[in-house]
């Protein structure tokens, strides 16, 4: 049931707040609704929960509609650049900018829909050869490139931990993520803020938020496996 697992996936969410001494209100949850439908998402929405995340512009494009307008959507996936038109103005935030092309075309086209959009940094903070994202020494010259762009406005970086069975051994990524923030918000760069840390998987949520996050994305672990 949905609803048991969100009761069970708020409880340790928290948990790991009272852990860390974090006021609950600092972490967001994001259900991570990627494959699953509507109804199921619907079940969600019932239980309170209004961030949802998907990782295909297609998906977003039928599901956005059919949910109710105060949902809040987050892009976490790859996201290519002729797609970012149907989807600059509709979604809360596109968590998976890495590189300065795509961000010049979320640019251009939040430019014609008349809006700002809210993105995040996507850190490779494991430098694992399979994922998308930058190593750490190339995010600040990313940041500042970025930041020139009018209608564009980076909150925070993103990670996507290495997949373990072992939720311990990612702790030190996030913490890598934390600092690498730290660092970046210290340099005061215009239109630029650190605010947001999204990182945490259904694995590793705990842990991600004992070390900052802000906001972690959940999907197995709240609507069962895909
Ligand atoms: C699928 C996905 C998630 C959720 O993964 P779970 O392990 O099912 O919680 C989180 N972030 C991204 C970027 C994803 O693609």
């Amino acid at each position: 049931m949905i609803k048991d697992s969100i009761e069970e996936i708020e409880k340790r969410v928290s948990d790991a707040c009272s852990r860390a001494g974090r006021d609950r209100s600092e972490v967001t949850l994001i259900a991570v609704s990627k494959t699953k439908p509507v109804s199921m998402i619907n079940e969600a929405y019932e239980e309170g929960i209004r961030d949802f995340g998907e990782n295909h512009v297609q998906e977003l494009q039928e599901k956005m509609p059919a949910m109710k307008p105060d949902c809040r959507w987050h892009m976490i996936g790859h996201l290519q650049r002729n797609k970012c038109k149907y989807i600059v103005g509709k979604v809360k935030m596109i968590h998976s900018v890495d590189s300065l092309r795509l961000a010049e075309q979320i640019d251009s086209d939040s430019k014609k829909a008349g809006v700002i959009s809210e993105i995040l940094i996507e850190v490779n903070i494991a430098r694992e050869s399979s994922k998308f994202g930058l190593l750490n020494e190339e995010v600040l010259e990313l940041v500042r490139d970025i930041s020139k762009l009018s209608n564009v406005h980076i909150n925070g970086l993103m990670t996507v931990a290495p997949y373990t069975c072992d939720a311990e051994t990612n702790r030190a990524y996030f913490r890598g993520l934390r600092q690498l923030s730290v660092d970046i918000g210290k340099q005061n760069i215009d239109n630029v803020s650190m605010n947001v840390l999204s990182m945490g998987m259904t694995g590793d949520f705990e842990i991600a938020i004992e070390e900052g996050a802000t906001h972690v994305r959940v999907g197995t672990g709240i609507f069962g496996g895909r």
